[in-house]
C-alpha cells in the first residue's frame, strides 16, 4: 500500500509507542522500527518524515545505539527527540556531554514562534524534560529555536537540510503543546495530507481481506475481548459465512462471560458467521496443573488455544486462514517492532507453536493501537458496551491467579471479581477507573471466622487510571466501597479470609499480576 507514512526510529525510549500514537492522532500513519533497521530498508519504505526517539544511553559513549550520517541525507525531514536530538548533533559534528543541571519533569520553555515547528505555539510554554545530558554545541548549520533556564538548546533546526532536534518530549501530555508541535512537523514540514482515517481503514481492510481470502475458509479465534471481537466482525463483513468463529471457553474467563459471548456471536446474534463454542475447561486445567511460572503459563495457554483450533479446524474440513486479534502494542512489546525489552510474551504473538495446520494467519488489527481498534469497532456498528469493555488478557484469569491454577481457585477469583464489579457499578463508578479486577494471590494467612481459626487465601483488588495502558496509577476507590467489597468477598467467597488493595503504579508494577 502506498499510504503516506512517518517512521519512528526507536532508540529504546520509554515513550516510543506514544510517539507513534500521537502522530496517528494527527491522521498520519506511523510505524516503529529499531535503530538497527537497515538504511536501505528505511529508504525503500519511502517515508514522509522520520522521528528519532529518546533512549536511556549517552550518545557520546562507546557501543551505544547510533545511526549513520546518511540517515540525515535521505532528503526526508528528521525530528530528533531527546536522545534522538542529542544523537543528531553528535553524528553531525556538534557536542553532547553531561549537563551541569539535569532536568526532570515540567519545565517552562521559551520558543521561537516564527519557526515552522513552533508555529502557533505560545512563546512561553510548558514542556516535559527527562535528561542528564545536553547539547553543549550544536552541529554546524543549526540554529537554536527554544531554550529553558537550564537548557541552552531545548530545540534547534537546520532548515536547509530539514533537520529538527528537540530536547524535550512532545509525545507526553505534560508537554502542553506537544501535539501541536508534532502536528506542525508532520503537516507543515513533512507535507503529509492526513489520510489515516478509521472509516477508510475499514473499507480498505474489507477489500484486502476479500482479495486475500477469495473462496477460502476462515477460522477465527474468538475470545470475547475487544480485539478478537472487532477482528471477527471485520472478517464477517468481508467474507460472511466463509468465516467460522471458534470460541474456546478455556475456563479462565470472568463469571458468566462464556454465555455472554455466545449471546452476541451465536446463532441468535446479528452477525453473519458460523459460531462454535468449545468447552475446554478441563483440558486447560489439566495442562496447567503444577505450573507456577507466569511465562510458562502464558505459553501453555497460548499453545493449547492453537491446538484446540487445529482440532476444530479438522472437524470443519479444510481451513485456509486463521484470524487473530493481535494489535500493534502486542507486536512491539513482544520485541518484534521497536527496541523495547520483552516485558511479557504476548498470547497472540509469542505463544504460537512450531507447527500450525493453516495456510496463513490473518491479523487484520496488527498495525492498530487500542484506541484505533475501538474506533474501528464503532465504525463496524459493534455495540458500545462491547467496544468499551475493559481490557482482558488472552490468558485470562490464568494470570490473575498467582502461582498454580486450579478449578477451585478459578471459582474463587471469578466470584470475587463479580462482587467487585457489581459493587463498583452500584456505586456508579464504572467509568472512573480505566480497568479494575480482582486477582488471587498465592498467599495464605491466618484469620478468624466465627471464633475459629482459618488459614485461607488473600484476594487482591486492583483498579487503575491510565490513558494508554503504557503507564498507570492506582485509582482512589472510596473507602466505603472498598469496605463493602471486602465484606462481601470474605463473607461470600469460600477460602478467602483477607482482601488487599494494590496501590502500585505502572511502572514499577504492571497492571496485571503476571
Ligand atoms: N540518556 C539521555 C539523557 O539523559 C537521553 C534521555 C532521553 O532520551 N530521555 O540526556
Amino acid at each position: 500500500m502506498d499510504r503516506e507514512k512517518i517512521i519512528v526510529i526507536d532508540f529504546g525510549g520509554q515513550y516510543n509507542q506514544l510517539v507513534a500514537r500521537r502522530v496517528r492522532e494527527c491522521h498520519v500513519y506511523c510505524e516503529i522500527y529499531s535503530y538497527k533497521t537497515d538504511l536501505e530498508q528505511i529508504r525503500a519504505m519511502n517515508p514522509k518524515g522520520i522521528i528519532l526517539t529518546g533512549g536511556p544511553n549517552s550518545c557520546y559513549e562507546e557501543g551505544v545505539p547510533s545511526c549513520r550520517e546518511e540517515l540525515f541525507e535521505l532528503g526526508v525531514p528528521v525530528l530528533g527527540l531527546c536522545y534522538g536530538a542529542q544523537l543528531m548533533m553528535h553524528v553531525l559534528g556538534g557536542r553532547v556531554c553531561k549537563a551541569p543541571v539535569r532536568e526532570y519533569g515540567r519545565v517552562e520553555m521559551m520558543v521561537d514562534t516564527s519557526t515552522r515547528l513552533f508555529h502557533d505555539v505560545t512563546p512561553l510554554t510548558v514542556c516535559w524534560m527527562s535528561h542528564n545530558d545536553y547539547i553543549e554545541k550544536m552541529a554546524p548549520g543549526f540554529r537554536m529555536i527554544a531554550h529553558t533556564a537550564d537548557c541552552p538548546v531545548a530545540a534547534a533546526q537546520n532548515t536547509s537540510r530539514d533537520l529538527y532536534a528537540v530536547q524535550f518530549h512532545p509525545e507526553v501530555l505534560h508537554t502542553l503543546e506537544g501535539s501541536k508541535i508534532l502536528h506542525n512537523f508532520v503537516y507543515d514540514i513533512c507535507g503529509c495530507a492526513g489520510d489515516w482515517r478509521m472509516d477508510s481503514f475499514v473499507e480498505t481492510s474489507i477489500q484486502a481481506i476479500r482479495k486475500k481470502v477469495g473462496g477460502g475458509k476462515v477460522l477465527c479465534a474468538l475470545s470475547g475481548g475487544v480485539d478478537s471481537s472487532v477482528a471477527a466482525v471485520l472478517l464477517s463483513k468481508a467474507v460472511g459465512s466463509q468465516l467460522t468463529c471458534v470460541f474456546v471457553d478455556h475456563g479462565l474467563l470472568r463469571k458468566n462471560e462464556g454465555d455472554e459471548v455466545e449471546e452476541v456471536f451465536g446463532p441468535g446474534g446479528p452477525y453473519d458467521l458460523r459460531f462454535i463454542r468449545v468447552n475446554a475447561q478441563e483440558r486447560f486445567y489439566g495442562k496447567l496443573k503444577g505450573v507456577e511460572e507466569p511465562e510458562h503459563k502464558r505459553k501453555i495457554i497460548g499453545e493449547e488455544f492453537i491446538r484446540v483450533f487445529e482440532e476444530e479446524a479438522k472437524k470443519i474440513g479444510k481451513v485456509d486462514f486463521l484470524v487473530q486479534g493481535t494489535i500493534y502494542p502486542d507486536v512491539v512489546e513482544s520485541g518484534l517492532g521497536g527496541e523495547s525489552a520483552v516485558i511479557k510474551s504476548h498470547h497472540n504473538v509469542g505463544g504460537l507453536p512450531d507447527y500450525v495446520d493453516f495456510k496463513e494467519i490473518i491479523e487484520p488489527l496488527r498495525n492498530l493501537f487500542k484506541d484505533e481498534v475501538r474506533k474501528v469497532g464503532l465504525e463496524l456498528g459493534i455495540p458500545e458496551k462491547l467496544v468499551y469493555r475493559q481490557p482482558f488478557p488472552g490468558p485470562g484469569l490464568g494470570i490473575r491467579i498467582v502461582g498454580e491454577v486450579t478449578a477451585e481457585k478459578v471459582k474463587m477469583v471469578q466470584d470475587a471479581d463479580a462482587i467487585y464489579r457489581e459493587e463498583i457499578a452500584a456505586a456508579g463508578l464504572e467509568k472512573t477507573p480505566d480497568q479494575y479486577f480482582a486477582a488471587l494471590t498465592n498467599m495464605r494467612s491466618v484469620g478468624v471466622m466465627g471464633d475459629e481459626r482459618t488459614y485461607d487465601y488473600a484476594v487482591a483488588l486492583r483498579a487503575v487510571n491510565t490513558v494508554d495502558f503504557m503507564t498507570a496509577e492506582a485509582s482512589q476507590i472510596p473507602w466505603e466501597v472498598l469496605q463493602r467489597v471486602t465484606n462481601r468477598i470474605v463473607n461470600e467467597v469460600s477460602h478467602v479470609n483477607r482482601v488487599l488493595y494494590d496501590i502500585t503504579s505502572k511502572p514499577p508494577g504492571t497492571v496485571e499480576f503476571e
